[in-house]
C-alpha cells in the first residue's frame, strides 16, 4: 500500500498535488511519501519481530540513500547496509550508529576499511578470505578487533534478472559454499577478526519465495556444521532482496509470507537473525513525475516523447524493467504508445505497445514504484541536470536533492594550458 492516489482527478502525493510540486520545482523530478517509506518499514519489521526473537534490521542504503530517506527510516530503527565509504559517510550523518551498519561489498578497498574501524562498523560482510586478512593486519594495526560474518554463495538460482542475481556460483559474491567452512575457520583464527557468523544475499526483485528458503536451509547446514568445529555462530545475516509490485495488482510474497518461511526455517537457529532490505522499503514510497515534450507519429504506434530519460531513471535500459505510468490528471481516455526519453540512445525507452492514459504534449504523468534504484542511479549522460528529489509529508513538501544544472557540472571541467 502506498501513499499516491487521485484526489478531485489530480494525482497527489500524501496530501500535496503533484501538479503543483512539477510546477514549483520543475521535471523531471522524483517525489518521496514519508508516510509511505514508515509504513513500509514499519510492516517489515512488524512482519518479523513478531517470529523472529534476535533481530537487526539494516537498510540497504544503495536502493535509495538520499540523506532525508536515511532520516525517515533511522527514525523506524533501522541501521544500514552499505557498499562503499561514501554510503558509510552519509550514513553517519543520517545519525545512523556506526554499530548499526553492515558494510557489505566485493570490492572494500584499505582506505575504506581502515575508515570503516575507525568508526566503529558493527559488522563486516566479508566476500573472500582475502579480504579478511586484509581486513585482520588493519584492524590489529589501530589495536581494535573487526566483528565479521562471512559471505556465502549459495549457488542459488534466485530466478530473477539476471544482472540482479547474485547467489549463483559464477557471481562473483561471497565465497564457494563448498570452501566456506575451510575459510571461516582460518578467518576465525586471526586475531584482528571476530568471526561471528555467515551472510547470505542471491538477488534482487525476489518473487518466489523457494529459492530463498533454498539458501537459508544451506546457510542452516553450514551453521551447525561451523558449530560441529566448535566455532561460534551468532548471527546469520539473510541479506535483502524481497520483491515489490512494479505492476498495479501484481500478487507477490508478501513480508508476513517471507517472515514465516524466515521462522520456519530458522526455528532451532539460537542466532540473532539479520535483514538488509532495500526495495520493498523504498519502491514502492516515490515516483517521477515527468512532462511530455510531445507525440510523435510512429508507424506501428505513437512514440509519447516525455522530459525523463534513461539517465534519471535507468532500470527499463539496465534490466527491461516495467514502471506503470498513470497520467497525473487523466481525461479517462486511454491510448497504446511507446514511451521514450529525448537521449540518443535506442535503450531509451521506458514501454513499448503500452496501453496507457492518453496524454498529450504539455501533459504530467508519472513512473511509478521509482523510489529504490531510481534517482540514485542517475546520471549526466547527454548533458542533462541531474535529477532533483522531493519529500512529502502530510500536507508539507520540501525539496532533499537540488537539481545540479549542466552549467555546475561545465565548471567542474578544466582545460589544460597546454593542451591549446
Ligand atoms: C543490494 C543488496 C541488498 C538489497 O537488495 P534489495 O533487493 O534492494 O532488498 C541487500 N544486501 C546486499 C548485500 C545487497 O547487495
Amino acid at each position: 500500500m502506498d501513499h499516491f492516489t487521485y484526489q478531485n482527478g489530480v494525482l497527489h502525493a500524501e496530501q500535496v498535488s503533484l501538479a503543483d510540486i512539477a510546477d514549483a520545482v520543475g521535471t523531471p523530478v522524483y517525489v518521496y511519501s514519508r508516510a509511505t517509506l514508515t509504513r513500509h518499514a514499519r510492516v517489515f519489521r512488524d512482519a518479523l519481530a513478531a517470529k523472529l526473537p534476535r533481530l537487526h534490521l539494516a537498510y540497504a542504503m544503495k536502493a535509495n540513500p538520499n540523506l532525508a530517506v536515511l532520516k525517515v527510516l533511522a527514525a523506524e530503527g533501522y541501521g544500514a547496509d552499505i557498499v562503499s565509504g561514501g554510503e558509510l559517510e552519509r550514513a553517519l550523518a543520517a545519525g545512523i550508529p556506526a554499530a548499526d551498519v553492515v558494510f557489505s561489498g566485493v570490492g572494500k578497498d584499505a582506505r575504506e576499511l581502515r575508515r570503516a574501524v575507525e568508526v566503529g562498523v558493527g559488522q563486516f560482510n566479508l566476500e573472500s578470505e582475502e579480504e579478511g586478512i586484509e581486513l585482520a593486519e588493519i584492524a590489529l594495526l589501530m589495536g581494535k578487533r573487526a566483528v565479521c560474518a562471512l559471505r556465502v554463495n549459495p549457488d542459488v538460482d534466485a530466478k530473477t534478472h539476471a544482472k540482479i542475481s547474485t547467489g549463483k556460483s559464477e557471481n562473483k559474491f561471497g565465497v564457494p559454499y563448498d570452501r566456506a567452512a575451510g575459510i571461516y575457520a582460518r578467518l576465525a583464527s586471526l586475531d584482528g577478526l571476530e568471526m561471528r557468523g555467515l551472510a547470505v544475499h542471491i538477488g534482487s526483485q525476489i518473487t518466489d519465495l523457494d529459492p530463498s528458503r533454498q539458501a537459508f536451509l544451506k546457510m542452516g547446514d553450514l551453521m551447525r556444521s561451523l558449530r560441529g568445529q566448535g566455532l561460534v555462530v551468532s548471527h546469520m545475516d539473510l541479506g535483502g532482496g524481497l520483491g515489490v509490485p512494479y505492476k498495479q495488482g501484481e500478487q507477490l510474497p508478501t513480508p508476513e509470507d517471507y517472515a514465516a518461511m524466515v521462522a520456519e526455517v530458522t526455528a532451532d537457529w539460537d542466532v540473532t537473525v539479520m535483514f538488509e532490505p532495500g526495495r520493498v522499503i523504498a519502491g514502492n514510497s516515490g515516483v517521477m513525475i515527468t512532462r511530455v515534450i510531445r507525440v510523435k507519429e510512429g508507424v506501428a504506434a505513437p512514440f509519447v516523447v516525455v522530459d525523463a530519460a534513461m539517465n534519471d531513471l535507468a532500470r527499463p535500459a539496465l534490466y527491461d524493467s516495467w514502471h506503470d505510468f498513470l497520467a497525473v490528471e487523466p481525461s479517462g481516455e486511454r491510448m497504446v504508445a511507446n514511451i521514450v526519453g529525448p537521449i540518443c540512445e535506442s535503450s531509451d525507452t521506458f514501454a513499448m505497445h503500452r496501453d496507457i492514459d492518453a496524454v498529450k504534449a504539455g501533459d504530467l504523468a508519472v513512473f511509478r514504484t521509482a523510489g529504490a534504484y531510481g534517482a540514485t542511479m542517475a546520471n549526466t549522460y547527454n548533458s542533462r541536470p541531474l535529477v532533483p528529489e522531493v519529500m512529502v509529508d502530510g500536507d508539507k513538501w520540501a525539496l532533499v536533492a537540488n537539481r545540479i544544472d549542466p552549467a555546475a557540472i561545465l565548471a567542474a571541467e578544466q582545460v589544460p594550458e597546454w593542451l591549446v
